[in-house]
């Protein structure tokens, strides 16, 4: 891989797209760079008395059309690029959607599983009480992601509401229901993906019965398995950061998911589901016919993509495949559905939990999955008929969309032409 940051090689994709359009300079100058990044130190109490500092972030990256939007993750590896890109993707995942809102991330430098219960609250709080003044429900909202759930965007919620001194539910989302959460949240990152999937499976030359791999077996990963599994769709090999399984005729996903609920790794679940274990890598190019990635950044890459047997890729995960396996996937005629379409369904029901907040008035669960299904397909469509019309990939069909609503946002506030006319 060349020097490039993370964020250099995300940014080409907005250059990509930027050619298939007539777009202001102007345009392209505020989306380069990320608009505000606050870095603290948190502080909190261990549970044997010593006090320990950890390094965290939030990214406002645009807010042009909207507060800016996106989760908190607790990751050991997370640095002040990995926050900003996603803050990036998160600005052009919006704008795919069409949800009134920029891009925002953010990120605590941690292991999570090797804290106690009472020190990831008291994080958790750290984190709230050192943003408060960065985020907001008309500024700029979290939400969760990797490492980070629903009672974690609790403990956030209640420290904002006792430091704003009154309840403010709608500053993040991800939020438990009894705690102004929305139905649906839970499982809306891979639903979204299920949907989009299931829409364009003509399209895409998936039928009955289609094998799939799943890398990564977290949230997004698990809710895949579950609704692709409940189509009759095979299951037939899954990774999690310890490792992977593999069996041809399908694995037993209620088990498997069970299995990682009770806290084991999927290879320790291999002799029971009659399994085979094979290497992280192998997963890539287990003979499948879609393969999700749901873990990392940069997972596929020019060295493993030539592997891949799958037609389909769809990107549960934010940034699995880097720009030069793109080419490589497209060269060998690989779909890959990109993240900032296939895992939109997250921040989509994000978006009717904040409406809910505000309006005070709660939807039920087919009300949820209703709308985000309506917003899938038609968004979906359009990339597709993007792709199609302009002879492009998923990916930059994706980006030209996103890029098309943002330019008419900044547009509207007049660019270079109009000032000097
Ligand atoms: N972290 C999720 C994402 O990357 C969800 C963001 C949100 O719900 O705001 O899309």
């Amino acid at each position: 891989m060349s020097d490039d940051t993370l964020l250099d090689r995300a940014l080409t994709r907005l250059d990509e797209a930027a050619s298939h359009l007539k777009i202001d300079a102007d345009v392209i100058e505020k989306l380069k760079y990320p608009r505000e990044t606050t870095k603290m130190r948190l502080m909190i109490r261990m549970d044997d008395g010593s006090r320990k500092s950890f390094l965290a972030w939030r990214c406002r990256y645009d807010d042009t059309r909207g507060p800016t939007k996106g989760g908190i993750r607790f990751h050991p590896d997370s640095s002040i690029e990995e926050v900003e890109t996603l803050a990036f993707w998160m600005t052009f995942k919006c704008a795919v959607m069409n949800l009134p809102y920029g891009g925002g991330k953010g990120a605590v430098r941690v292991d999570p599983r090797t804290l106690s219960k009472s020190e990831l609250e008291r994080l958790s709080r750290a984190y709230m009480q050192a943003f408060a003044r960065v985020v907001g429900p008309d500024r700029d909202i979290p939400a969760p992601d990797v490492y980070t759930n629903a009672m974690i965007m609790g403990w956030m919620a209640d420290e904002y509401s006792q430091i704003v001194g009154q309840l403010s539910p709608a500053v993040i989302t991800g939020k438990p229901i009894a705690l102004g959460g929305s139905l649906g949240r839970n499982d809306a990152t891979a639903r979204g993906g299920y949907y989009l999937v299931r829409h364009l499976a003509t399209e895409l030359g998936l039928g009955a019965g289609m094998r799939i791999a799943i890398q990564g077996f977290g949230n997004a990963g698990q809710y895949y398995a579950q609704l692709a599994g409940a189509d009759g769709h095979k299951v037939v090999a899954v990774s999690d950061s310890a490792g992977a399984i593999h069996r041809a005729d399908g694995l037993d996903v209620t088990r498997l998911i069970a299995g990682k609920a009770a806290g084991r790794q999927v290879s320790e679940l291999a002799a029971e589901l009659g399994a085979e274990v094979i290497g992280a890598e192998a997963l890539i190019g287990v003979d499948c016919d879609l393969l999700v990635p749901a873990a990392l950044e940069d997972m596929i890459t020019v060295d493993n993509a030539p592997s891949i047997k799958a037609k389909v890729l769809l990107e549960l995960a934010n940034g699995p495949v880097t720009p030069d396996a793109d080419k490589l996937l497209e060269a060998r005629g690989v779909t890959v559905l990109p993240d900032i379409l296939a895992n939109a369904g997250g921040v989509t029901v994000s978006y009717f939990e904040w409406v809910q907040n505000r309006q005070g008035f709660y939807w039920d669960v087919e009300e949820i999955h209703a709308r985000l299904l309506r917003i899938m397909e038609r968004e979906g469509r359009a990339v597709w008929d993007i792709a199609k019309d302009r002879n492009t990939t998923m990916r930059t069909a994706a980006y030209v969309h996103a890029l098309s609503r943002l330019a008419t946002a900044i547009e509207a506030h007049g660019t270079q032409p109009f000032f000097t006319s």
